[in-house]
């Protein structure tokens, strides 16, 4: 395919920062550069939690709590590759929404983006789940970590959320298939997905996909839920901290392989009362601060993505220790067998 300039494409407000295209005050810098396709229209799709959903009404250059304003391609490359050598990001990020068309302007900005920076920053691609054709040339072009979000925990939450009941095109089994077809071919370990707490399901439901999604070697991106005004989650409320937390500590157990789905015990609501293993592994864990930390892609923080900067989901580099001190009153709160304290 011979390779076609878009015009523009959108650049969060916190990359065009250390861009330098726009000049905002950042507590805390990205240290992947997050853009997206521009397409001045809403998505196909109906993601109730998506402020560019068919549906929506909310602002199209809204992602979750970020804004994506859109910026010449040309320019956006230039300040890539400055940025890039100067080592003020360590990654690209392409998300997409859904439109006739899409999959070619992905395709060219990441072959125009390869062309600038040349192999040495990987790059990422987000997308709906798509055929093998087309996942084989978003590798050629250049993708080095390919995402297929399933955003719900369970299929019930995403036939609700992303699915059928949503009016969305989306099916739970197409999603899998594709992350499936992905690992293949791009590799274990670069394939992931992204999954937001807080979107109806229960920690039970969470724990297990955590499991499914490492024996397959796929990663995870954790994101707690942002009510945006003008979509139909608008009223929504956010996760608690509490339960978030214990989300990442099984998130980061799970994926260290130092807990099993066996070792947690859960009420009869599905929320998680024990977690049985060593006292010790847990403690090692949280005193690390690395389970509270954005997942997802290498070099991926997301500042401010899902918070705000008063109260914090993700944190964008390693929590400190007065932070850690916080985690662990939060924590003790929901684990039981510590006696309250952690
Ligand atoms: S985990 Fe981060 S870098 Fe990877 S696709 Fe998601 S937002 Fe992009």
């Amino acid at each position: 395919m011979e390779t076609v300039e878009p015009e523009l494409v959108r650049v969060s407000i916190g990359t065009a920062t250390v861009l330098g295209l726009d000049i905002t005050i950042l507590k805390e810098k990205p240290t992947t550069a997050y853009l997206q396709t521009y397409w001045d229209g809403r998505c196909i799709a109906n993601c109730k939690f998506c402020a560019q959903a068919r549906e929506a009404t909310s602002e199209m250059l809204r992602v979750a709590r970020a804004l994506y304003p859109a910026y010449p391609t040309q320019k956006v490359l230039n300040a890539l590759k400055i940025a890039s050598e100067k080592r003020r990001i360590f990654r690209v990020c392409f998300q997409t929404v859904n439109y006739p068309g899409m999959l070619d302007d992905l395709e060219n900005l990441v072959k125009l983006t390869r062309l600038k920076l040349g192999r040495r920053i990987p790059i990422s691609a987000s997308t709906h789940a798509i055929s093998k054709e087309n996942l084989e040339k978003l590798k050629d072009a250049g993708v080095t970590n390919m995402v297929i979000p399933l955003d719900a925990c369970s299929k019930k939450v995403f036939d609700e959320i992303k699915g059928f009941k949503a009016k969305s095109p989306y099916r739970w089994e197409e999603h899998w298939k594709t992350l499936k077809e992905a690992a293949k071919i791009f590799g274990d370990g670069y394939v992931g997905t992204h999954l937001i707490i807080g979107l109806g399901e229960t920690e039970f439901e969470a724990a297990k996909i955590f499991q499914k999604l490492y024996e397959e070697k796929i990663y995870c991106g954790l994101f707690a839920f942002t009510p945006i005004k003008g979509t139909p989650l608008a009223e929504f409320e956010k996760p608690s901290v509490e339960s978030y937390r214990v989300l990442q500590l099984i998130h980061y157990l799970t994926y260290k392989n130092k807990l099993k789905l066996k070792n947690l015990e859960f009420d009869k609501n599905g929320n998680i009362v024990n977690i049985n293993i060593e006292r010790k592994e847990i403690l090692k864990a949280v005193d690390s601060g690395k389970p509270f930390q954005t997942t997802g892609c290498p070099n991926c923080n997301r500042p401010f993505a899902t918070e705000s900067p008063t109260k914090i989901y993700n944190y964008p580099r390693l929590p400190t220790k007065t932070e850690i001190k916080l985690i662990k009153k939060q924590l003790a709160k929901r684990i039981p067998q510590f006696g309250g304290e952690l």
